[in-house]
């Protein structure tokens, strides 16, 4: 937030700035700071670095945030959680961020819908900080399109055998076990018949097709597409009812909207202070670049959109919090697509006011730009964000009382022009 914000209460306020705090010195720092971001950016993290980062994390209370303390959780709230992540996108990197955002949506939907061999075995080391988690739900038949699934689990006594792939899989080769939906029974794209299973990375049957970390922006994740090939999962590790898991992803979902969207946005805050403060002392024609009012007025435009995006992600958390995770479905919607649109808008817009030396690795701005790409789509896309914005504002927006008869009629009879031909009598 560039200005004060006021849609945080100042415990709140003093949460965000302690995070922030908490995050340059305990965790960004001995072999994972900045100096180590370089290394993600080059593929060369490992097992090693990811088991360390989330064990600080853990310890720093930061995984799955908005789970109770009566499951080994912080009990903080979703405001909470969305604010932790902005710190981290802005402390960190974006895929420091989306590690600990799985562990808030998935852990959400453990607490929620598990049993107590998944908060026991899963949750607790989630919370502990002693597991990397990896979210298996994309796949080459079905992305946003997720009831298109095609992965398989059939039940065999007490096991399910699963069978299908999975691509995109973010920490695919780092992460300790996989959080995925599979058709238990059903047809194709059908809702009812999806069930999710917790499946431990060391199965037999799970294997690498193609190892995706060479790609454009969410580098350092051990990226890949997996084959899973009559894999058996014990009938304990399936989360919530078989064949009713839609209603959770839902859930799940509309906390996930939230978190990546905060993140990419205080990634994109960090590359607006570097191209403010960049802009400053870079001159152009013997006056700094910021004199020019183009140049200037575009940093207007990000600090007031940037903070219009803050706080339409407040609002949406702060009604999970008061209503839960099946609340405020176009609230969250609203909040995803205006800021993962922004946040790379904003990335884009700060290389071109620092021009090209933004697009070489001495500042961390392209890298920026890379990894919010992304989020226009991950986890669902503007586009299915604005379809479900417009379902819910229409019903808020159009009236009973709207004559459809009107409409192509206007000169028979309009309703506001006659009513401004002649005023209701004022009364005072
Ligand atoms: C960096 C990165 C990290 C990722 N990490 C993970 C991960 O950890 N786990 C995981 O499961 N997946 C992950 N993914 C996959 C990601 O979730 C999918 O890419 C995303 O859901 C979109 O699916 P898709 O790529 O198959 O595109 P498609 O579903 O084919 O959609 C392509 C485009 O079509 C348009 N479109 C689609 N549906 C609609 C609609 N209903 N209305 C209007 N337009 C529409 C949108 O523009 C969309 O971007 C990751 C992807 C990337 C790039």
């Amino acid at each position: 937030m560039i200005g004060k914000d006021t849609s945080l209460t100042p415990e709140e306020r003093q949460y965000l700035a302690d995070t922030i705090e908490t995050l340059e010195t305990e965790v960004f720092v001995d072999g994972l700071g900045s100096d180590h971001f370089g290394a993600l950016d080059d593929n060369e993290e490992s097992q090693a670095d990811w088991a360390e980062y989330v064990r600080r994390m853990g310890e720093a209370d930061l995984t799955g945030i908005a789970v109770p303390e009566s499951h080994g959780g912080p009990g903080g709230s979703f405001v909470e959680t969305v604010l932790a992540e902005q710190a981290i996108g802005y402390a960190g990197t974006i895929v420091h961020a989306c590690q600990v955002s799985l562990s808030q949506h998935i852990g959400q939907t453990m607490y929620q819908h598990g049993d107590e061999h998944i908060h026991e075995a899963y949750l607790r080391p989630i919370l502990d900080g002693e597991v990397v988690v990896s979210q298996a739900y994309t796949e080459p038949s079905s992305g946003t399109d997720l009831p298109s699934i095609g992965t398989t689990a059939e039940q065999a006594g007490d096991e399910w055998i699963l069978n299908g792939e999975k691509r995109f899989i973010d920490f695919a080769q780092y992460g300790d076990f996989y959080f995925l939906p599979a058709r238990t029974s059903g047809d194709d794209g059908d809702r009812e018949g999806i069930s999710l299973f917790v499946v431990d990375a060391d199965t037999d049957g799970i294997d690498i097709r193609d190892d995706m970390s060479d790609w454009h922006g969410f580098r350092g994740t051990g990226a890949a597409w997996m084959a899973f090939e009559n894999v058996h999962v014990p009938d304990a590790n399936l989360v919530g009812e078989a064949g009713g898991a839609w209603p959770y992803m839902n859930q799940e979902l509309n906390l996930e909207h939230l978190t990546v969207a905060r993140y990419c946005l205080g990634a994109s805050q960090k590359a607006l202070e570097v191209a403010a403060d960049y802009t400053e002392n870079r001159e152009v024609n013997d006056r700094p670049i910021s004199d020019y009012q183009a140049v200037n007025h575009e940093v207007a435009e990000m600090a007031t959109k940037l903070d219009a995006a803050y706080m339409l992600n407040t609002r949406a958390a702060r009604v999970l919090d008061e209503d839960g995770l099946s609340a405020g479905r176009m609230e969250s919607a609203m909040a995803k697509w205006y800021g993962n649109d922004l946040a790379h808008e904003m990335a884009d817009d700060c290389i071109q006011i620092m021009g090209g030396i933004a697009t070489t690795d001495n500042y961390p701005i392209e890298r920026t730009q890379r990894d919010v790409r992304a989020g226009r789509f991950l986890g669902g896309a503007s586009e299915v964000m604005k379809s479900i914005t417009q379902h819910y504002a229409y019903k808020t927006l159009t009236s009973d009382e709207f004559n459809p008869a009107y409409v192509g009629n206007e000169l028979d009879e309009v309703p506001w022009r006659d009513a401004k031909a002649s005023p209701p009598a004022d009364d005072d």
